[in-house]
């Protein structure tokens, strides 16, 4: 990386040009899908700029891509009138609705050609985005059509929203509109995050984006993965634009994601045929979609259609069947996770829905299975939110035959006959016993699952004898298993002549095999697999990301936590408790010591070069780590560290019982610092203010 120049108007004129540098490449990333760079040049790119604006402050601009993160809310929710009334669209809730609507604009338009442009109907939450001299200065809700809500620190932090017009069309003033969307993935993601934390889930795609929109904090924001397609400005006509699909090139050409998902339909049949081909698609789009937008191609003919009081006469949502099925409903089970929530679980007939057989699902809590009206043998309406997640939507109370009967909550712990306690303020109620068997079995299959350390053999069965053998206690106990242990094992399971079957050769050999490899699977994962409260996927990357080592995540502050994108207050408690838990302290040792690797390895992005340009000694003992370790974590934030004290030397680190360097370094007039002051600086990556 290069150095921050030292003269102001070079480092203005350096910004200036790594910014643009910066939107181009996000541009072809995001909107292109063809990046000219790698990740870790672009990042490079960033922290380049982020050190120049670190070093001149009232050189940042609003639309730098460093402010994407973390902004202030400032205006955060403040009243916006929209420049243009955002209409809502009219609907046709089947093809003989969609007949009618093409018949009716056929009618209009006469003998003239009207071609039709038809999108795919995103469903999430509607965006406006003002543009003034080619920078974002504005996102707004579509609220009630007229007035919406400023929302613009939050969108700030949405990867593909360009924060300036791409070259060429810099200079133009506009308000384009589109819609903000959360993946089916990273929904799924966010609901079962939600679940753990025993918050509420949210009903649907849609409800996440305007729920993650909404957010005090831009920082979460930030972490929710949310996505935008755009679709429209609010004046096609002032930008000199004749049809919608010239307005969807333009906004491709300014750097807006839209999507390619489009289709130009000369006639009616092409229309049918479009939405048709498209409802057969659904479940392969990695987002969700409830329909397909027909649009009149032509903005003069738009013009000439006009709207209702509501919604334009020129556009139609086709809106496709929901897919939703009966079954019945048998049982709820309740289950005990690893954070010992009890969570109650719908078993029904099996029934199949947007393309898979479903036969249970999550009810989340009590007083959703109250909200609903639920009765075990009820007949139910189920679907999949998001297409992904299995749901009891409603009961159908019609046809109760009077066998059906309420659920409550069990008073005891399904797993291990202990109080369940319901927190103030939550849904959640939980076992609070430590040495739940149940939790126990849940927090060891959460080690071994795919996105943890992934041992492969280890299923829900095996793990279970393995508690009940008194074998496994805690994650740490499978790096001591043996091949001999395994494949004597006693699976519970009988032969015919009533010998026990026991797990045999092939299968230990298989897993320890698994487990051997699973020392080294990315530090997130692993970080993830401790089952932290509130630490989910994203959240155990965000903290590998910025600490890299699990040594600096134990000793950071609770305020170096909590300042990492995506952690914040709650998560930063949660994991300050985790970790200073000294059974999990125990723990974390003995899987370190069998060679469990909690680090971030070579190959994986590096640190933030924060501390470029400093050169550190180190002397005397120190308490908590070795000075190799200390060196290793400051050359990874780009420092130096040398052997001995001289006048470039930045800092010197004093150790217990340090000798003549620490003298020099007073005589040289050195600023020197302790053990504390290293553990702040490798952890956050902020270099000490202090300089000598
Ligand atoms: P509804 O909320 O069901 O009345 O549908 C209208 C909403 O559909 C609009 O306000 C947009 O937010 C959304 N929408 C999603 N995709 C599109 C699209 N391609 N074109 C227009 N509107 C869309
Ligand atoms: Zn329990």
């Amino acid at each position: 990386m290069a150095d921050v120049p030292r003269e102001r108007g070079a480092a203005q004129a350096r910004a200036r040009e790594l910014r643009r540098e910066i939107e181009r490449h996000a541009r072809l990333y995001y909107a292109l899908d063809a990046p000219e760079i790698s990740d870790a040049a672009y990042d490079s790119l960033m922290r380049e700029l982020e050190a120049i604006e670190a070093a001149y402050p009232d050189l940042v601009t609003s639309d730098s891509p460093s402010q994407r993160v973390g902004a202030p809310p400032g205006e955060l929710f403040a009243p916006v009138a929209h420049a243009t009334r955002m209409y809502s669209l009219d609907n046709a809730m089947d093809p003989d609705e969609l007949d009618a609507w093409l018949a009716r604009i056929a009618d209009a338009v006469g003998d003239r050609e009207c071609p039709f442009v038809c999108e795919l109907k995103i469903d999430g939450s509607s965006i406006a985005l003002t543009y003034r001299d080619g920078a974002l200065v504005r996102a707004a809700t579509r609220g009630d059509g007229r007035v919406g809500e400023d929302v613009t620190a939050n969108v700030r932090t949405i990867r593909d929203v360009p924060l300036r017009l791409a070259d060429g069309i810099e200079a133009i003033d506009v308000e384009v509109r589109g819609e903000v969307y959360l993946p089916k993935a990273s929904f799924a993601r966010l609901n079962s995050e939600q679940d753990e934390a025993g918050a509420v889930p949210f009903a649907n795609p849609r409800n996440a984006a305007a729920g993650s929109l909404r957010q005090k904090e831009p920082a979460v924001t930030a972490a929710r993965d949310l996505a935008t397609f755009m679709y429209a400005v609010a004046s096609p006509e002032a930008l000199g634009l004749a049809s919608q699909s010239e307005t969807l090139s333009l906004l491709r050409r300014a750097g807006f994601h839209v999507n390619p998902d489009v289709m130009a339909c000369a006639d009616a049949r092409a229309v049918r045929a479009y939405c048709e081909d498209a409802l057969g698609r659904r479940d392969t789009l990695p987002y969700e979609i409830d329909g397909v937008v027909v649009k009149v191609d032509s903005v003069a003919l738009q013009a000439e259609l006009g709207h209702t009081s509501k919604a334009p006469r020129w556009a139609i949502a086709y809106k496709f069947p929901p897919e939703e099925v009966t079954t019945v409903l048998r049982e709820i089970r309740v289950q005990v996770g690893r954070t010992g929530v009890l969570t109650p679980l719908a078993e029904f007939d099996p029934v199949t829905v947007a393309g898979s057989t479903i036969a249970r699902a999550t009810l989340h809590n009590a007083d959703e299975i109250a909200r609903k009206g639920l009765l075990v043998g009820d007949t139910i309406i189920v679907r999949k939110a998001g297409d992904v997640i299995p749901e009891v939507v409603a009961s159908v109370p019609g046809v109760r035959d009077g066998s059906e009967r309420a659920f409550s909550m069990p008073e005891a712990c399904p797993g291990c006959g202990g109080p369940v306690w319901r927190e103030a303020g939550e849904v959640a109620v939980r076992c609070t016993n430590v040495a739940c068997p149940a939790q126990r079995i849940e927090r060891l299959l959460h080690w071994v699952s795919r996105g943890a350390a992934d041992i492969e053999g280890l299923g829900e069965e095996l793990v279970r004898r393995l508690v009940e053998t008194g074998m496994v206690r805690d994650v740490a106990d499978f790096y001591t298993l043996s091949e001999a242990d395994l494949a004597s094992l006693d699976t519970g399971r009988v032969k015919l002549d009533g010998e026990p079957v026991l797990l045999g050769g092939t299968l230990a050999a298989k897993i320890v095999a698994s487990i051997e490899a699973s020392r080294s699977r990315p530090f997130a994962r692993l970080l993830f697999g401790l089952g932290i409260r509130h630490v989910g996927v994203t959240v155990a990357e965000a903290l590998a990301g910025a600490f890299a080592r699990i040594g600096a995540i134990q000793s950071a502050s609770l305020e170096a936590l909590a300042s990492v994108d995506g952690v914040g207050p709650k998560i930063a408690s949660s994991a300050r408790a985790f970790l200073d838990n000294p059974d999990n302290v125990a723990v974390l040792e003995r899987l370190q010591a069998a060679g469990v690797v909690f680090e971030t390895q070579v190959g994986t992005p590096a640190l933030p070069q924060t501390l470029t340009g400093l050169t550190f000694v180190l002397t005397g003992a120190l308490e908590r780590m070795t000075r190799d370790e200390a060196a290793a974590a400051l050359k990874e934030r780009g420092a130096r560290v040398a052997s001995s004290v001289s006048s470039k030397t930045s800092f010197v680190v004093a150790g217990d019982a340090a000798g003549s360097k620490l003298d020099r370094a007073r005589q040289l007039g050195v600023a020197v610092l302790d053990e504390a002051d290293l553990e702040r600086i490798v952890a956050t990556g902020e270099p000490p203010a202090s300089r000598a």
